[in-house]
């Protein structure tokens, strides 16, 4: 079946693009985002034509953004498991407690569902360069399918990022810059050299198709719990693409007549030594200002300031979700416990993301019959230091 992409738009002015043009931000310097002939797909891809032999994210194909499937560039990502802990559930009082699991994903997280769509569009739009900012496994992903297309990449990361890491993108045949800084400074090293060096710039929102990847959580889950979704998610939010890419993923699904109005709450999870998002939605702001000296073994939480901040807060509201912050003494404790309790080797970011199930369980904001998906985004095993400290 034919993707029914149509044209990219500015999530803040009016301004279009064209599906063969190569875009980073609009011209006002906001995130711009894929749009789709909803009406057509609705009629043609009704949910009983989900391609369900595929077992990866491409089984949305219809309602993603690669055009000729020859450019496809799959390493078997996503459809990942729905997991359920009879111990866990019993410890936390959470009876329908699930966990989606994205360490199976190639390069052991979720982040080869983003960086598996922006790669291959930029595959199909001829870049030969690639270039971004990492805070740890984006780096990773990016060179696994800039590999695959033989495109080559360019990781800027800080230097004390998970040292696994940073060797996964040189095995992967990526240039790893480390930078003495955070996210942030990585991401003005790629900005300054870009130009200069022709890198196309994929860093989180500044291109429209890393939030199309991680959409599909959002299309798998509502399959998964057979078009009903949960009544809660939890997510652990660094830049917010999967959180934003979920609550589009729902918007296009009502449109395309396979659920009904109802949301789940959302949950953002963040580190209490990077918590942008949490203080801005505390203060009811609807954008948040940058975290002065962020510091978290969460690498994927480090991210001081998020392009798309005012969209996290806006579907944080939206939902009636909240958000929370979890110590990194706190998370360090979790990964051990959930190992024990589940099976799983989560990494922090996850262990934070189910520390706060418990939480809010325990102040009630969870009801003990409600349905709560949890994410674990990746897996332990790339975070050798901080497991080190959580079994020390
Ligand atoms: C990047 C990352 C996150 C944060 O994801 P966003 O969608 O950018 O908010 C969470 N967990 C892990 C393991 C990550 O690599």
């Amino acid at each position: 079946m034919k993707s029914y992409f149509t044209h990219l738009q500015c999530t803040k002015s009016q301004q279009h693009f064209s599906t063969s043009e190569l875009v980073n931000l609009s011209d006002i310097g906001a995130p711009v985002f894929a749009n789709y002939d909803l009406a057509s797909a609705k009629e043609h891809f009704p949910k009983d034509k989900i391609e369900t032999t595929e077992n990866s994210l491409w089984r949305y194909a219809p309602m993603l953004p690669v055009i000729d499937p020859a450019y496809r560039l799959s390493l078997g990502e996503g459809w990942t498991p729905l997991l359920q802990f009879e111990r866990l559930s019993a410890a936390y009082e959470l009876p329908n407690l699930w966990i989606k699991d994205e360490s199976s994903n190639p390069t052991a997280s979720f982040k080869a569902r983003g960086l598996a769509m922006a790669v291959s569009r930029a595959f199909e739009l001829g870049v030969k360069k690639i270039a971004l900012p990492s805070a740890g496994n984006a780096g990773g992903a990016t060179a696994a399918y800039c590999a695959k297309a033989g495109i080559e990449c360019h990781v800027f990361m800080p230097t004390d990022v998970p040292e696994l890491i940073q060797l996964e993108c040189a095995a992967l045949g990526a240039h790893v810059h480390l930078v003495d800084g955070l996210i942030t400074d990585c991401g003005k090293k790629v900005a300054a050299g870009k130009e200069e060096n022709g890198w196309f710039d994929v860093s989180t929102l500044k291109e429209p198709y890393r939030v199309e990847g991680k959409k599909t959580m959002g299309y798998e889950l509502a399959e998964q719990f057979n078009f009903e979704l949960p009544d809660v998610i939890i997510y652990p939010t660094g830049g917010g693409t999967g959180l934003i890419g979920m609550w589009k993923a729902f918007d296009e699904m009502e449109k395309l007549g396979w659920i009904g109005s109802k949301r789940p709450r959302m949950v953002c999870v963040q580190a209490s030594g990077c918590a942008p998002m949490v203080r801005a939605f505390q203060n009811g702001a609807d954008a948040a200002t940058p975290w002065e000296n962020a510091q978290t073994e969460a690498a994927g939480l480090r991210v001081p300031q998020a392009v798309g901040d005012f969209l996290i807060l806006r579907a944080l509201y939206e939902s009636e979700g909240t958000a929370l912050a979890i110590s990194d003494a706190e998370i360090l404790a979790e990964i051990k416990k959930i190992g024990q309790l589940t099976g799983l080797v989560v990494c922090p970011e996850g262990a934070a993301a189910i520390k706060a199930a418990q939480i809010l369980r325990q102040n009630d904001w969870l009801k003990p019959d409600e349905n709560v998906v949890v994410f674990n985004t990746g897996s332990g095993l790339k975070y050798k230091e901080a497991l080190h400290i959580a079994l020390s």
